[in-house]
């Protein structure tokens, strides 16, 4: 174990904090997985890798079999039900969502794995906690901090003086806020579900003691009971996506503190920034929704897949907790930089396990600046360019560290995202258009292909002074 001082902001005091596990022993840390019915989205492959890497920071630091890390798979829910009755309508509904779940999971593991993620120390599936959730949930009724109203339990909010404490919003605030509907068994509007009735063919298990019926857990109720079965009453870290503070990080608290009866669930709340692809909000309907899948596989972002590890280097060149604006441009950058590290590392050709040396800690330590680490790989590269055999070491083992292998990289190969015949007509077109001295036409089509990926270069004929457009793909 080093003596390393961490600092991680805490967004439950929205300040940064001196990093202190509670048993430097064993360092706990939480994080909410998948909700498996579909493709991973690259917004998804965020918390995955951020915390991937708050993960070998606390290994370094605490020692490899000190870290306890927890990332579960949720695999129970309404959109998981919904899915495998689309998909598989001839299958009982229970045998299609042990399909779906199964093989999302799988295609989950092999995606995050290109990224050079590690697997947690223990990755629990929500069916397989269905009784200490409903354990909590008895435990909260008979606390008087939930109630049984028409086959559901029902979190009461109003027994819980601080709710809202880590969005840092009032109770009436949230209720004035509120737009859902409410249904008429709820004492507040702000009342969550823990556990309700399935409807005839969902998955449906022993209810908490009062309800004849069976049911199903509530989403929030699933992560309370994972991490305090794997973790206990209180841990270290507990992380996520900005979007899960409110409700669901908010409500894993309520239930985990009035169950247990303790003043925190975990010490420190971590979240990620949201990602965005080309400015805008990555969405099905907009039609730049994009799985990790297809980054690493297709021709569907910027006309030519992604190599893993250029993938990963692109999301942490940004902080954790800033968004992130997903662009070809930056997924080029990235490449540009992990090549010529690549290429630095072959040239020495130096092997040495993964290490984190001083200069690139202190910037982890520091909130996990993964920008500052980068900024101080790039100088280690400059150093090795400069005949440093320590520097390319150096550079290579960080890099390793990091989940940034140097050796083995083959640029992918580059398609053109469209028929060459299209690409062939647009230039002629912007040529028309400049003919015509229409310049907003020609720069229009010029930047429309350069979002797919090719780049148009001008040059004049010498003898005729003709205008010859030639293009490459990115
Ligand atoms: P979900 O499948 O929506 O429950 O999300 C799983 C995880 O991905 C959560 O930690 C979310 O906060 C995170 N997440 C979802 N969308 C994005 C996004 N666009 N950017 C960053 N994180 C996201
Ligand atoms: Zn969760």
């Amino acid at each position: 174990m080093t003596e390393q001082k961490i600092l991680f902001y805490n967004s439950i005091t929205r300040t940064k904090e001196d990093f202190k596990p509670l048993d430097a022993q064993n360092v706990r840390m939480y994080v909410c997985g998948p909700t498996v019915y579909d493709f991973a989205h690259i917004g998804n492959a965020r918390p995955i890798v951020v915390f991937d890497v708050v993960f070998r920071l606390l290994r370094h630091v605490f020692g490899e079999n000190h870290v306890t890390y927890v990332r579960n798979i949720t695999d129970v829910d309404d959109k998981i039900n919904r899915r495998a009755a689309e998909e598989y309508p001839n299958v009982p509904l229970n045998e299609a969502i042990a399909i779906v779940t199964r093989k999302t999971e799988a295609q989950f593991h092999r995606d995050i794995s290109a990224l050079g993620v590690l697997e947690p120390s223990v990755e629990p599936r929500a069916t397989e906690h269905i009784a200490e959730m409903r354990t909590l949930i008895e435990a909260l009724v008979v606390k008087g901090n939930a109630y049984v109203a028409e086959n559901h339990v029902l979190f009461d909010v109003s027994s819980m003086p601080d709710y809202g404490r880590l969005a840092n919003r009032s109770l009436e605030e949230m209720e004035a806020g509120a737009r859902v509907e409410v249904a008429p068994y709820k004492k507040n509007a702000m009342d969550f579900v823990l556990w309700k009735p399935s409807k005839k063919g969902e998955p449906a298990w022993l209810s908490p003691g009062g309800i004849e019926a069976q049911g199903r857990p509530g989403w929030h109720i699933e992560c309370s009971a994972m991490a305090g079965c794997h973790l206990g009453e209180t841990f270290d870290i507990h992380g996520g996506g900005i979007d899960l503070i409110f409700p669901h990080h908010e409500n894993e608290v309520a239930q985990s503190r009035c169950a247990h009866g303790t003043s925190a669930m975990a010490q420190v709340w971590m979240h990620n920034g949201f990602l965005q692809v080309e400015g805008e909000k990555m969405s099905k309907s907009l039609g730049n929704f994009i799985t990790i899948n297809e980054l690493l596989a297709t021709g569907k972002f910027g006309g030519r897949s992604w190599a893993g590890p250029i993938l990963r280097l692109a999301m942490l060149a940004t902080h954790y907790r800033q968004p992130i604006n997903w662009a070809v441009a930056g997924l080029l950058e990235a490449e540009k930089t992990y090549v010529r590290w690549a290429e630095l590392h072959q040239a020495y050709s130096v092997e040495a396990p993964p290490a984190l040396t001083e200069r690139v800690a202190r910037h982890l330590c520091n909130d996990l600046n993964t920008p500052g680490v980068i900024a101080e790989l790039h100088s280690l590269a400059r150093e090795a360019e400069k005949g440093s055999e320590d520097a390319v070491r150096e550079l290579s083992v960080n890099a390793r560290f990091l989940g940034l292998a140097l050796q083995g990289y083959v640029k992918p190969e580059r398609t053109a995202p469209i028929p060459v015949e299209d690409i062939e007509q647009r230039i002629a077109e912007r040529l028309a258009a400049r003919n015509a001295k229409n310049w907003a036409e020609a720069d229009r089509i010029r930047d429309e292909l350069a979002a797919l990926g090719i780049q148009l270069k001008d040059s004049k004929k010498t003898d005729t002074g003709e205008i010859v457009t030639t293009w490459e793909i990115l």
